[in-house]
């Protein structure tokens, strides 16, 4: 695909729909809260949108796995599952995307491992163990820009997604 003008904030939007309800479909006992925090007037960067929504969606997923995992082992009402997305304008010049949820975190033994081909903890079935690697080469080789994240097990994970602004912009 091309790179082309983008707006994060529609992408966030419509790729977020696109997940809730495939998330939803396939496990209809579950729901998680979805906060959206979504900067106004959020520059344009240059982005193939199919491939960042791809990259978001896998996010997504992880996420919400992460936080009904955490649900099984927490069954009381003291835990309220919750993913958001944030998108901002870093002084830097660029413009960060996050997804966090408060789930099981990752542990200390795993983190060096979760961009590798293939890597997963979830049962056979349930993960292929491409999404982050996939994610990391579209974020890194295919837009500049860079893919990292901050957990605590526990208490959650944030994926950050940080791109260059569009030239379109100015
Ligand atoms: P898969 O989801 O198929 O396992 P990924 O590449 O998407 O493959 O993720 C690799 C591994 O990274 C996961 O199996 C899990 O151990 C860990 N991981 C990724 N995202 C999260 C998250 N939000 N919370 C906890 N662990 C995560
Ligand atoms: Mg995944």
């Amino acid at each position: 695909g091309e790179r082309l003008p983008t707006d994060l904030n529609q992408l966030a939007d419509e790729y977020l729909r696109l997940a809730y309800h495939g998330l939803r479909a396939k496990n209809k006992s579950f729901n998680a809260t979805l906060d959206t925090d979504l900067a106004p007037d959020l520059p344009l960067v240059e982005a193939v949108g199919p491939d960042v929504g791809r990259v978001l969606l896998n996010l997504f997923t992880n996420a919400f796995y992460a936080v009904q995992q955490r649900r099984e082992q927490q069954p009381g009402p003291d835990y309220t599952p919750t993913v958001r997305v944030r998108t901002r304008l870093l002084p830097g010049g660029s413009v960060q995307i996050s997804v966090r949820d408060n789930g099981t975190g990752i542990p200390e033994a795993v983190r060096q491992k979760i961009f590798q081909p293939f890597f997963t903890t979830k049962p056979t079935g349930q993960g292929t163990g491409l999404g982050l690697s996939l994610s990391y080469d579209i974020i890194t080789k295919g837009h500049n820009g860079t893919l990292s994240f901050v957990t605590e097990e526990g208490q959650g994970t944030e994926f950050i997604i940080e791109l260059p602004l569009s030239a379109r912009n100015s």
